[in-house]
């Protein structure tokens, strides 16, 4: 992609309206009969809807490097997944359904097991049920709601997990994971690995102090680990960069969060595919750019599902038909990353990419699947170029140069 500064130059607003539908983890393996879920699946529309379109692969981040879903994202969002990388602490803490302001530093947590000697004997605590993890986290946030100046925000996960915000000025994330990583090991203090992270330091060493004394009758789970430690990364708007107002259509809690980090309107919707789509109709005239996430895609190829994962995308292709009834200007079909049912999680493999526009030179891929998608015109290229692509694509970017 060209450099912010060009792309906000660039940029102009107008009337016409963008829908990115990203099925989550989409690119798949050929297994069975040599074929991959996109070319088992029915899925008349997807595939008319290519026949008619200007058909590639996308490379996520760049070749090889099989991503997460929070920096697959940012690539379709139009920013660099390198330049803005997004920590752990931050990702876990959207994952949960936590707002997020900039002047956070989060970080995960585990609740974890200290023997008599001070010794962490179990990183995991044993696994303590999820309900006990949030009597836990009432108790901590009851018994430390402030360190100094900084307000402390606690929020349970599962199990042993949680996640902890610490909301202040000058709070830095340039510090070591408070946690040993292993057993056999005492309690493991952050240190600083910048002179500026000084009071995060403070503050957390503090926090983990005063959680330990208000866990130590709570055996297994008497003690925390912290690590992951991440600012909210404070990213420029799409509106800023690109001029756009966007929504985001998502039903997990992560997406929502990223899609807000981005400076997205997060719309009401309900769980199934019908309410989300029943959302893109009746927001359609709000705003010029739409992204709706389907997530059971990459759900149902981490647990090796292929015949669920056929369901799911046959079930989205139901509704391609209304989204055309809408007539946006640009529609894109696309996967942040690929989610091979045959390896049960995330890989490297690019994603089949499908944009329909006025503006488009059709090509001679005829499907919506792995195999047709490589004879598309667009080729293969970086996902952080699609979001240009699909501005020109509305008119929404101006020449470059005179
Ligand atoms: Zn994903």
């Amino acid at each position: 992609m060209v450099n912010e500064e060009i792309m906000k130059s660039l940029a102009i607003k107008t009337e016409s309206k963008i829908v990115l539908l990203v099925t989550d983890g989409i690119g798949d393996l050929p297994s069975e009969n040599n074929k991959t879920v996109l070319e088992k699946a029915f899925i008349p529309n997807l595939n008319k809807l290519a026949s008619k379109s200007a058909c590639g692969l996308t490379d996520p981040i760049s070749c090889g490097i099989t991503p997460g879903s929070g920096p697959a994202h940012l690539s379709l969002f139009g920013y660099d997944p390198i330049k803005y990388q997004i920590g752990r602490g931050v990702l876990e803490a959207l994952g949960i359904g936590m707002e997020l302001t900039s002047r956070d530093l989060a970080c995960r947590g585990n609740f974890a097991t200290l023997n008599k000697e001070g010794i962490i004997t179990d990183r995991r605590a044993g696994r303590i049920a999820t309900e006990l993890n949030v009597k836990l986290c009432t108790l901590l946030q009851d018994k430390i709601n402030q360190i100094g100046d900084v307000e402390i925000i606690i929020k349970p996960g599962k199990e042993h997990r949680f996640v902890v915000v610490f909301r202040g000025d000058g709070l830095e994330d340039a510090l070591s994971d408070a946690d040993p990583q292993k057993v056999g090991e005492k309690i493991k203090f952050a240190e600083p690995l910048d002179s500026k992270a000084k009071k995060s330091v403070e503050t957390v060493n503090e926090f983990m102090k005063q959680a330990t004394e208000v866990l130590k009758e709570h055996h297994p789970a008497n003690t925390v680990l912290l690590r992951g430690f991440a600012k909210h990364p404070g990213l420029p708007t799409m509106k800023e960069l690109f001029k756009l107002t966007p929504a985001a259509i998502a039903t997990y809690p992560m997406y929502k969060g990223l899609a807000k980090l981005v400076g997205m309107d997060i719309l009401e919707t309900g769980e199934s595919l019908s309410d989300e789509f029943k959302t893109l109709q009746d927001n359609f005239s709000r705003y010029d750019f739409f992204y709706l996430h389907i997530k059971k895609t990459d759900s149902y190829g981490e647990d090796g599902n292929f015949e669920q994962k056929i369901k799911v995308i046959e079930e989205v292709d139901k509704y391609i038909p209304e989204v055309l009834a809408l007539k946006p200007d640009v529609l894109v079909v696309t996967g942040d990353h690929s989610t091979p049912a045959l390896m049960k999680g995330h890989s490297w493999h690019p994603n089949p990419f499908v944009l329909f526009s006025k503006y488009i030179r059709v090509d001679e891929a005829e499907q919506f699947n792995e195999k047709e998608c490589v004879k598309g015109g667009l080729g293969r290229f970086p996902a952080v170029d699609v979001l240009p692509l699909m501005m020109a694509n509305a008119l929404k970017l101006q020449k470059f140069g005179a």
